[in-house]
This record gives structure tokens, C-alpha cells and sequence, in this order.
């Protein structure tokens, strides 16, 4: 352990979105292979604890099924239950590289994973295991960014590192505007005042009251995740 994060214990907020790589669906083997290996470098090469939430946005989506006719309860739990698929292929590709994991379900599953404990994911944490949270907060109506807010309040978090596709929050989509300026500092305030909607609000007034700084920043780029674990000021921060 040589290198001295800022942060003793994080959150780290992977989209869906971010395991599919260039593909826009499904897990990238790439993709998830190059995420492990930065999780496992930080882990080996800091004393940061780290705990992860994976969405599912990459397989199935509760909005995208509800627009179809599902009942959105229903379609949450699907969503939910996708989320559980990436937790997996997490939990292998980073054990690739010989680091202890462990995934905590928010809905019971026992035969393949734990379920979520807040003081045994905090014991995990406090032994350099990475504990990925799983099947966002259990409950449909919810996103991973709530799940993100939520579960790092419960383990006192210092930030939420949230990896992204884009390389922080812009004020118009950079996709269609190519004159849209990124912004380097916002507060939770802003985010809620200008709907810029990198988080859904209510993972951002559950941030917000509890003070929890957010980080948003490429996940494609290499080592990005250790930059903002060693304080370069790369992506956006929110606080
Ligand atoms: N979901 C849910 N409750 C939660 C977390 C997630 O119902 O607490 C469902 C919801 O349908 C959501 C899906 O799981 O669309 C996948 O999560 P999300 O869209 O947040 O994933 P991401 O956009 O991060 O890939």
C-alpha cells in the first residue's frame, strides 16, 4: 500500500450502461475485465475500503417494460433482478484478479448470494473485501442512483464515485449538442434547479441530506477510477 487516497471508504456507482461498452446491451467481456482490473489495482494499492452498485439498465429497464404494457412493479423486479446478473459477472471478473468480493442481495437469494446486512457489509469493508450491492434497494419505484445514495449513507461513505459513459455532467446533452460546456463543480442544488438529471431527484435530495459528495467521471478511460480516489480533480464533483 503506497499511495494515500482522500477518501477512506467509497462508493463506486456503475451504470448498466457502462458494463454494455460500445455494444449498448449485455455485459462487454472487455468492458467488465478493464473495470475489475482498476477495482483491483485500487484495491491492492490503497487502503481505500470499496463497495460497488451495479445497475441493469444494460438487460432490462421497470420504465422500458411499464412503457410496454407490464405493470411496473413487475418490471421493477425484473430490473432488480438484472442488476443481480452484473453484480455476478462482477464479483468473477474482480476475483480474477484475486480479491476477496462478496455480493449482498437486497432480495433474499441465498444460494447465490448474501443478503444485504449493513453491519456485515461494514465488517466486509473493514477487511479490504468489495462488497457489491445487488438488486438495487429491493423495492420497485427506485433506481441504482437511489440505491447508490442510500447504501452509501448506511455504510458512512465518504463520496459516490459515479463511472460513466460521459466524462461528467454537461449542460445539454454533449451527445446532441456539440457546444455543450461540462461543468467541473455543481451543487446538489443546481442539479435539482437546472433537472440536470445525471441522478433521478431522489437519490439526489438522499445525497444531499446527507452530504455525501458525488463524483462523476469517465469510466472508459483508464486508472480514472484512482484519479478521483487520489484527488485529481477530473469529471465533475457535486457537493
Ligand atoms: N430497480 C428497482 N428498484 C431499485 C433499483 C432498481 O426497481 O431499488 C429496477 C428498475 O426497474 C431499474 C432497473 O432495476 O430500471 C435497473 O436499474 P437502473 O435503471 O437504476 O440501472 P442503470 O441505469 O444504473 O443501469
Amino acid at each position: 500500500m503506497t499511495e494515500k487516497p482522500v477518501y477512506s471508504r467509497i462508493l463506486l456507482k456503475i451504470s448498466g450502461e457502462a458494463l454494455a461498452g460500445n455494444n449498448g446491451f449485455g455485459i462487454d467481456p472487455e468492458m467488465i475485465k478493464k473495470i475489475a482490473s482498476e477495482i483491483s489495482d485500487v484495491v491492492k494499492t490503497t487502503s481505500v475500503e470499496m463497495a460497488v452498485v451495479v445497475g441493469g439498465g444494460n438487460i432490462f429497464r421497470g420504465i422500458a417494460g411499464s412503457a410496454k404494457g407490464m405493470d411496473r412493479g413487475t418490471a421493477d423486479y425484473m430490473g432488480m433482478l438484472a442488476t443481480v446478473i452484473n453484480a455476478l459477472a462482477l464479483q468473477d471478473a474482480i476475483e480474477k484478479f484475486d480479491i476477496e468480493t462478496r455480493v449482498q442481495s437486497a432480495i433474499e437469494m441465498r444460494q447465490i448470494a448474501e443478503p444485504y446486512i449493513r453491519r456485515r457489509a461494514i465488517r466486509h469493508l473493514e477487511k479490504g473485501r468489495v462488497v457489491i450491492f445487488a438488486a438495487g434497494t429491493g423495492n420497485p419505484f427506485f433506481s441504482t442512483d437511489t440505491t447508490a445514495a442510500l447504501r452509501a449513507a448506511e455504510i458512512s461513505a465518504d463520496a459516490i464515485l459515479m463511472a460513466k459513459n460521459v466524462d461528467g455532467i454537461y449542460d445539454s446533452d454533449p451527445a446532441v449538442n456539440e457546444d455543450a460546456q461540462k461543468h467541473d463543480t455543481l451543487s446538489y442544488i443546481d442539479l435539482l434547479n437546472n433537472s440536470l438529471r445525471v441522478m433521478d431527484f431522489t437519490a439526489v435530495s438522499l445525497c444531499m441530506d446527507n452530504k455525501i459528495p458525488l463524483k462523476v467521471f469517465a469510466v472508459k478511460k483508464e486508472g480514472n477510477i484512482k484519479r478521483v480516489l487520489l484527488g485529481e480533480n477530473i469529471g465533475t464533483s457535486v457537493s
